[in-house]
C-alpha cells in the first residue's frame, strides 16, 4: 500500500519504519529541514532502541522516503497518517494547530481517494475538525479515521509490530477496510484490532494515559504514606499486583511522572471534562499528586543532605523522564535539578543518551559527566532519577571510596536497603523503610 505519514517524531517515524517494513511504499514529510535531511542520512533524531536499523534498511530497500515536501507524501497515497505533535495550549488543551495545518494541506494535495488518519492524540471532536479542513480544499472523494497510538517510548519498535491491541475509530466501511489491510501483518497473534466510532477512539487514548496515570499517582501516594508509618511498598506492590483484577505493571513508586504524553493528556482531558460540563475528581487529583509528588523528591534529597542544600555538589544520575529514551520533556529531573540549584546546591549529571538534549534545556546551568563514576566523585549526595540499566548494579565500594559523604537518594527503588546500608551508605528511597546504619 502507498502510505503517507506526517511529521517524523517519536510516532510518526516509528510508525513509517514500521509500515515500510512489513513491505509498505511510504513517505515521511516534516516541516523540519535539518531533521529530514539527517534521516536521509540514517542520522536519527531520536535515541528509540532497533529504530535506526529499521530506517536504514527499509530506505536501503526504497520503501522509506523522508521529503520536507509534504505534497510528495499526499498526492499518490491511500492513505495518510497525521502524527504531529499536540502540545498543550496555555489553557491546558490540546492545541491542533499542527493538525488542523496539516489536515488542510492534504485536502488541497490529495490526488485520488484517500483516508486521513489522525494518529496524534487529540481530544474528542477532533476528526470532525479535521473533515471539515480537509474538506475546504479537497477535489477527491476521502474519509477520516482516529487511530490512537499506545506506543510507550524505549519500547516504541516492540510495542508498534507487536501491540496488545490496534484501536481504529471510522464511520465507513472503506476506511475499515484499508485500516484492516495495514494493520493485519501485526496482529497475527490474535492480538484484536478494536474497531469504534472515531469519537470512543479518540476518547480510548485519553482513558488509558489517565488510568495509567492514575495508578502512578495512587502508588506515589501509597509509598509515601508507607513512609510515614514504617511500612514497605515493595511489599505491598506484590502484595496488590498479584491480584488479577489489580495486575503488577505500572504499580512501581517513584519521582513522579513525565514524558511528553502523560502531563499534557491528563491536563488536556481535564479542559474537555470542563468545556463538556462534567467533573474529573480523581483525574484533577492524579495531577496535583504528581506535581506533589516531583516536589517530595526534592524534600527527600534535602532531608537525607541533612536540611541544607546550600554548598553541597549533588551527583544526579539519569536526566530522561524514564530509562532507554532521551526525552527529557517534563522529566522530573528538571524540577529536581531546578530546585536544588534554587537551594545553592551545584548539580553534575550523567544519563546514557539524554546529555546533548539536557545540554539544549540547562546550558552551563550544571555540569555534565561522561562517565557515571566521574559524576560522583567528590560529590555530597548522588540522586538516582532514572531506572536505567546501567546504574542498577554498580560498584558501591567505587562510589563510596569517590563520594565526600556517603549519602544515596534512590528515587527508583533500584537497591536493596539493607545492603546499602551494610555497605555504610546513608540511604533514601520511596515508601521503604532502610535499616538503622552500622
Ligand atoms: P514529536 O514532537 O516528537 O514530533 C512531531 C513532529 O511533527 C516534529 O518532527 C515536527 O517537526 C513535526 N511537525 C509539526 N508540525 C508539522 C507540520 N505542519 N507539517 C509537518 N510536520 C510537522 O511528537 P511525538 O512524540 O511523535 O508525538 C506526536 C503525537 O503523537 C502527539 O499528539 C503525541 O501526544 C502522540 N503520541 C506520542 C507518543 C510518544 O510516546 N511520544 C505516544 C503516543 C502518542
Amino acid at each position: 500500500m502507498n502510505v503517507g505519514v506526517i511529521g517524523t517524531g517519536y510516532v510518526g517515524l516509528v510508525a513509517g519504519a514500521c509500515f515500510a517494513e512489513t513491505g509498505n511504499d511510504v513517505v515521511c514529510a516534516d516541516v523540519d529541514v535539518a531533521k529530514i535531511d539527517g534521516l536521509r542520512r540514517n542520522v536519527l533524531p531520536i535515541y528509540e532502541p532497533g529504530l535506526e536499523a529499521l530506517v536504514e534498511r527499509n530506505q536501503a530497500e526504497g520503501r522509506l522516503r523522508f521529503t520536507t515536501d509534504l505534497a510528495e507524501a499526499i498526492a499518490q497515497v491511500e492513505v495518510v497518517f497525521i502524527a504531529v505533535g499536540t502540545p498543550p495550549d496555555e489553557d491546558g488543551s490540546a492545541d491542533l494547530r499542527h493538525v488542523l495545518a496539516v489536515a488542510e494541506t492534504i485536502g488541497r494535495y490529495a490526488e485520488r481517494a484517500i483516508v486521513v488518519v489522525t494518529k496524534s492524540t487529540v481530544p474528542v471532536g477532533t476528526a470532525a475538525k479535521v473533515r471539515a479542513a480537509v474538506a475546504r480544499h479537497a477535489r477527491v472523494p476521502f474519509h477520516v479515521c482516529a487511530n490512537p497510538e499506545f506506543l510507550k517510548e524505549g519500547a516504541a519498535i516492540d510495542d508498534f509490530l507487536k501491540p496488545d491491541r490496534v484501536v481504529v475509530g471510522t464511520d465507513h466501511e472503506d476506511a475499515r477496510r484499508v485500516m484492516n489491510e495495514l494493520y493485519a501483518p501485526f496482529l497475527r497473534t490474535g492480538k484484536p484490532i478494536i474497531h469504534m466510532d472515531i469519537a470512543s477512539a479518540e476518547m480510548t487514548k485519553y482513558a488509558a494515559n489517565a488510568m495509567l496515570a492514575t495508578r502512578i499517582s495512587f502508588m506515589n501516594e501509597m509509598a509515601n504514606l508507607c513512609d510515614a508509618v514504617g511500612a514497605d511498598v515493595d511489599a505491598v506492590r506484590r502484595g496488590i499486583g498479584s491480584d488479577s483484577r489489580i495486575g503488577s505493571s505500572f504499580l512501581f513508586p517513584g519521582p513522579g511522572y513525565g514524558g511528553s504524553c502523560f502531563p499534557k493528556d491528563v491536563q488536556a482531558l481535564l479542559r474537555t471534562a470542563t468545556e463538556a460540563g462534567a467533573a474529573l475528581e480523581v483525574v484533577a487529583a492524579v495531577e496535583r499528586a504528581n506535581a506533589q509528588q516531583k516536589l517530595a523528591s526534592v524534600s527527600r534529597v534535602r532531608a537525607a543532605l541533612g536540611g541544607r542544600l546550600e554548598g553541597r555538589r549533588v551527583a544526579i544520575w539519569g536526566l530522561a523522564f524514564k530509562a532507554n529514551t532521551d526525552d527529557m520533556r517534563e522529566s522530573p529531573a528538571l524540577t529536581v535539578i531546578d530546585e536544588l540549584l534554587r537551594g545553592g546546591a551545584s548539580v553534575i549529571a550523567h544519563d546514557p543518551e539524554a546529555i546533548p538534549e539536557a545540554q539544549r534545556r540547562l546550558g552551563t546551568r550544571i555540569d555534565y559527566a561522561e562517565a557515571m563514576y566521574d559524576a560522583v566523585d567528590g560529590a555530597d549526595a548522588l540522586v538516582v532519577l532514572t531506572d536505567w540499566n546501567v546504574y542498577r548494579n554498580p560498584d558501591f565500594a567505587r562510589i563510596r571510596r569517590v563520594m565526600r559523604a556517603a549519602v544515596l537518594v534512590d528515587l527508583r527503588n533500584l537497591y536493596d536497603p539493607a545492603r546499602l546500608v551494610a555497605l555504610g551508605f546513608h540511604y533514601t528511597s520511596v515508601g521503604r523503610p532502610a535499616p538503622e546504619g552500622p
